[in-house]
């Protein structure tokens, strides 16, 4: 069989870093993304510029490739969907229906018995002050945010009274979780009950951004288990196709809570490149393509440390030790707390 084409939608470092593990094992990829220094254009073969509704470009992406992937779950689910009936698209399109919202996402969790923290639809002012029972909680957009981005801490009820979130966005107010840890999975299912994970990876959020993941997180053997059963159990309910990521909490009385589902590859696992013989991107990128699936065998320990902002300056051109590996992302501009670059360490197991 002659390897496919693969098209990914969006070029940031996710999409940049899938490109590369594709070329690894001799896949052409095109990538397809509505800004013109797209850092994932250093890494591809072939770059399209166009944005997510541009039908021309688009047709023009999909004719040039087998198969369609991405490297972000927030594009419009009418062009996935569109594109899904040319050409395939893994994972399927109606996953980032469900994970494009927040409400929903957590609405399918609970539906198949995994924990997540109360949590409410909030539409108006008076849904809003009648769930003083999540407070301190934290009113997020149902849709379209990141890092961080359209969330709104509230600490006392009082601060619930002088908010003013703009209704035309629809929100959820979770409650906040007194965290111990944070902790993540990643999976790639290659089909029913066949898959390769990775083990927990310790994540370290600063002002709501991944700053460091490592392995071996430091969990009792109830939450490893535990943490690994429901990624099992979710990847085969969406019947995914490729590689997921979990994200978990953990409180202080070591109750486990999934956070939120990421249907592609993730910050988190970046170290998987360094640490294991075959990289979450790799895997992907297998999975989709239908190519044999390798047992995962762990080389290293790591730890991960994201470059953000003007963070990556010192890195470039500095001498690193032979269990250091500089990833630099080549974004066009340096802008505070943008994922610039990382830095992973691996340790001997
Ligand atoms: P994003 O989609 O921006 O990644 P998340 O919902 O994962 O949004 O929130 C980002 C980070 O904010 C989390 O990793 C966690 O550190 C913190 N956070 C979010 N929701 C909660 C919560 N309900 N309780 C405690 N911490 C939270
Ligand atoms: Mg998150």
């Amino acid at each position: 069989m002659i390897n496919p084409i693969i098209g990914i939608i969006g070029g940031g470092q996710l999409g940049s870093l899938l490109a590369k593990a594709a070329k690894k094992i001799d896949i052409k990829s095109v990538i397809f993304c509505d800004d013109i220094n797209s850092p994932a254009k250093n890494f591809s073969d072939e770059f399209i510029y166009g944005s997510y509704d541009n039908e021309d470009k688009i047709n023009e992406f999909i004719e040039k490739v087998d198969l369609i992937t991405f490297e972000f779950e927030n594009i419009p689910y009418e062009t996935l969907k569109k594109i899904n009936k040319n050409k395939k698209v893994l994972p399927h399109p109606k996953i980032n229906l469900l994970t494009q919202n927040r409400l929903r996402e957590k609405d399918f969790l609970n539906k198949i018995n995994i924990n997540t923290t109360e949590y409410a639809s909030i539409r108006n002012d008076k849904d809003l002050k009648s769930k003083i029972n999540l407070i301190p909680g934290i009113l997020k957009t149902c849709t379209m945010g990141y890092d961080g981005k359209g969330q709104y801490r509230i600490n006392s009820v009082e601060k619930l009274n002088n908010l003013n979130p703009d209704f035309n966005n629809e929100f959820i107010l979770e409650k906040i979780i007194d965290l111990k840890k944070e902790i993540s999975i990643i999976i790639t299912r290659f089909s029913k009950t066949k898959y390769e994970m990775y083990e927990p990876i310790e994540n370290i959020h600063e002002d709501q951004i991944l700053k460091y993941s490592k392995i071996p997180a430091e969990i009792n053997e109830n939450i490893f288990e535990k943490s690994r059963e429901w990624a099992i159990k979710i990847a085969e309910e969406l019947d995914y196709i490729g590689t997921l990521c979990v994200e978990y909490f953990i409180d202080k009385n070591d109750n486990l809570y999934v956070n939120e589902i990421a249907p592609r590859v993730h910050n988190s696992g970046h170290l998987t490149i360094n640490t294991h013989n075959i990289s979450q991107f790799e895997n992907h990128i297998r999975a989709i393509c239908s190519l044999p699936q390798i047992k995962l065998k762990k080389n290293f320990n790591a730890k991960m440390i994201n470059l953000l902002g003007d963070n990556i300056i010192s890195y470039r051109g500095k001498k690193l030790n032979d269990n250091e590996y500089f990833f630099d992302y080549l974004k066009k501009d340096i802008k505070k707390k943008r994922k610039m670059g990382h830095l992973t360490i691996t340790e001997k197991i």
